[in-house]
């Protein structure tokens, strides 16, 4: 072939600054671009020969290589695909490349900027290799018969060069000589995490060698292909085959559901996410109508608390990395779990913004998050003790995402358990069920569900219940508090803290108006007593509990409880606490009737002889209510001592 120089045909002559600024906001993507370039080479060529339109050796192994060399600051992509003749070159590298650079500029030019990234590619991947390079090289043999070998180079500018090429095999070898600033990616460690993080299950065997140490080995053994009859010639096989891709080229996900054992999918989990413990389940997603859709979500064992769970959702186009954790595919809730999913008719030459608006983007989110609330369903209803003992590590993930997506609320929330007071888990259904009857009186036309934020400071409240044969539920993560306000927003349902204003089931019956009018006379003398104690000021309250073995117990006030939850919860955010810092707290001090202790108080409160023991006596009274609520200050603590002392004393 003569020597021919061409131009490119193209208006715009800042087409490569452009496209080196914009294209893609990582510039390891060229790695992506060139290898997945080869894998469709070798799938062309593979499907030629399968159509009869191509020969090829029967024993042809198929496969990418990569060499690097750090000498020369080069790196080359080679495969044994299709390759192009001269004029395949000219036509598929020059003008339909650039046609469609120039669709590209024309469409995003002005629109394009770093939060407004594209995640596919334009059909202009070839040209990512200029992000890297002062200059590339294209050097292919075509499969056609009596092809002659071709070569192309550009220095990114917009003149190329053609020639003759050297490849004597079929297929094509890709050359960039980086540029000064990116020699980093002839390092071994790089190229080999790059190559791991794009290509890890494209579609045909990757090897990466330095190209200084093959040079070497060719030179030990000049001739390999007649080796291979002699005695060394074997050793070279063996040594070849013991290579090992670097990629997956079959990856689980493409199986049929039924044909995968549990053992395959756990080493699939641990393989792709570099995990030691195993997923506590999975989900195979297998779609092919209407749109294509495999992929596999694993469920891990989740801590709780979302802040620290990282969960990675890798999202595969035919096999080709596009990105983590792309919202608007995989819903957001879900990204707590980890997974591959592989949509190859994600219009993906589009920004993520347009990604957003996608009919085909929200149908697969949608198809998702079925599929995953399907799941959790089923696990309930065929294995309920299973499920039981799993919830713990789902429950985050569950109510984050029913809090996050309604459509998920109405699917799963009948399969959403509660740890209760009884050390069991239930369902709102079944703890209304059981616990409805009770609920109902406290007066309010919604269900009221009572539930424990605090196990240890509503121990005397726990136990109440329990004497009572009542339950709560335990709200025990900062999710669950979260997911209780979305239940009540939801309406019919309305949370109380256990040791919010007294249940109706504890105390006895009504209180008659001649029993509140003298209640009434005793509160204004105890008040004054009480007030006079501490600087802190409680509500006091007479009430009748049915049990006659509590005294005194401290009560706080719904709203009250919340904001000390959210501020416990939120105590390492300065601005929340704040926040909420300065709203006052009310606790109310309940003396119970029904108690000899306290029946005996109100018996000698008008005796002016017994005002000290009487004031002593409430003292303690309060103590012991503040006990069961909270830990008390060392002060309050050495106090209570002291004058536990003096009431032994007066007992002797
Ligand atoms: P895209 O791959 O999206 O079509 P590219 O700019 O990456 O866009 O490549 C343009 C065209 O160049 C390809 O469609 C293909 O026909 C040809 N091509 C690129 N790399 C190779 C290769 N390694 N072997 C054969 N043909 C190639």
């Amino acid at each position: 072939m003569a020597k021919e120089k061409g131009n490119l045909s193209i208006n715009s002559e800042n087409f490569l600054p452009i496209i080196k600024k914009w294209l893609y906001t990582d510039k390891d993507i060229f790695i992506r671009e060139l290898v997945s370039n080869a894998c469709d080479a070798v799938n062309k060529f593979k499907k030629l020969v399968s159509l009869g339109e191509a020969e090829a050796p029967e024993d042809e192994k198929y496969e990418v290589n990569i060499y690097y060399n750090a000498e020369k600051r080069t790196l080359k992509f080679c495969d044994n695909g299709i390759g192009m003749t001269a004029d395949e070159i000219k036509k598929y590298i020059t003008q339909i490349a650039f046609s469609g650079a120039t669709d590209f500029l024309s469409q995003f030019k002005d629109k394009i900027s770093e939060e407004n990234d594209i995640i596919g590619h334009f059909g202009l991947g070839f040209y990512s290799a200029f992000m890297v390079s002062d200059k590339v090289e294209i050097d292919s043999l075509s499969y056609q018969k009596g092809a002659k070998a071709a070569k192309w180079i550009c220095e990114g500018g917009i003149d190329y060069e053609m020639d003759e090429g050297e490849r004597t095999e079929r297929g094509t070898t890709i050359t960039l000589y980086l540029n000064e600033d990116e020699k980093e990616f002839v390092d071994e460690g790089l190229l080999y995490s790059t190559l791991r993080k794009y290509c890890a299950f494209m579609p045909v065997e990757i090897y990466m060698e330095d190209e200084n140490e093959v040079k070497e080995e060719e030179e030990e053994t000049p001739d390999v292909i007649d080796a291979t009859t002699t005695e060394d010639g074997e050793n070279t096989e063996e040594k070849e085959d013991e290579r090992v891709p670097l990629n997956n080229p079959k990856p689980l996900w493409l199986e049929q559901p039924k044909d995968c054992t549990d053992e395959q999918y756990i080493e699939f989990y641990k393989d792709v996410f570099n995990e030691v413990k195993e997923p506590l389940f999975w989900i195979h997603l297998n779609m092919d109508y209407p749109f294509r859709l495999k992929g596999i979500l694993y469920f891990p064992r989740l801590v709780n608390d979302i802040e620290v769970v990282q969960g990675q959702v890798k999202l595969y186009s035919n096999q080709v990395f596009i990105a983590d954790n792309v919202k608007e595919v995989v819903p957001d809730f879900l990204l707590l779990l980890k997974g591959v999913i592989d949509c190859p008719d994600l219009p993906l030459n589009v920004s993520r913004s347009a990604l957003q608006n996608d009919g085909y983007a929200k149908k697969m989110s949608a198809y998702i998050t079925k599929k995953v609330a399907d799941k959790l369903n089923k696990l309930f209803k065929d294995d309920r003790e299973g499920y039981e003992n799993f919830f713990d590590d789902i429950s985050l993930f569950v109510k984050y995402g029913c809090i996050r997506e309604p459509k998920f609320f109405e699917k799963v929330k009948d399969s959403v358990l509660f740890n209760t007071t009884e050390g069991d888990k239930k369902t709102m259904m079944e703890y209304l069920d059981k616990n409805n009857a009770i609920n109902q009186i406290e007066g309010l036309n919604a269900s009221v569900v009572y539930y424990v934020s605090n196990k240890e400071q509503q121990v005397q409240y726990i136990n109440l219940f329990k004497e009572q044969g009542m339950e709560a539920l335990m709200l025990t993560t900062p999710i669950d508090i979260s997911f209780m306000s979305y239940i009540e927003q939801q309406g019919g349902i309305r949370f109380r803290s256990i040791d919010s204003n007294l249940a109706d089931a504890l105390k006895k019956d009504e209180k008659s108006e001649e029993e509140k009018a003298s209640d009434e006379k005793v509160l204004g003398f105890l008040k004054k007593i009480f007030d006079g104690f501490s600087e802190k000021v409680y509500d006091i309250k007479l009430e009748a509990l049915k049990t006659d073995s509590v005294s005194s117990m401290i009560t706080l006030d719904e709203e009250s409880r919340r904001i000390t939850d959210i501020i416990k919860t939120y105590k390492h955010q300065p601005n929340v606490v704040a926040a909420f810092k300065d709203i006052p707290i009310k606790e109310t001090l309940v003396l119970n009737k029904n108690n000899s202790l306290v029946k005996k108080l109100l018996e000698i409160q008008g005796d002016v002889e017994k005002v000290d023991d009487t004031k002593l006596v409430c003292r303690h009274l309060l103590d012991l209510a503040l006990l069961g609520y909270k830990q008390l200050t060392p002060e309050e603590m050495g106090e209570f001592i002291q004058r536990s002392n003096k009431i032994l004393e007066k007992l002797l």
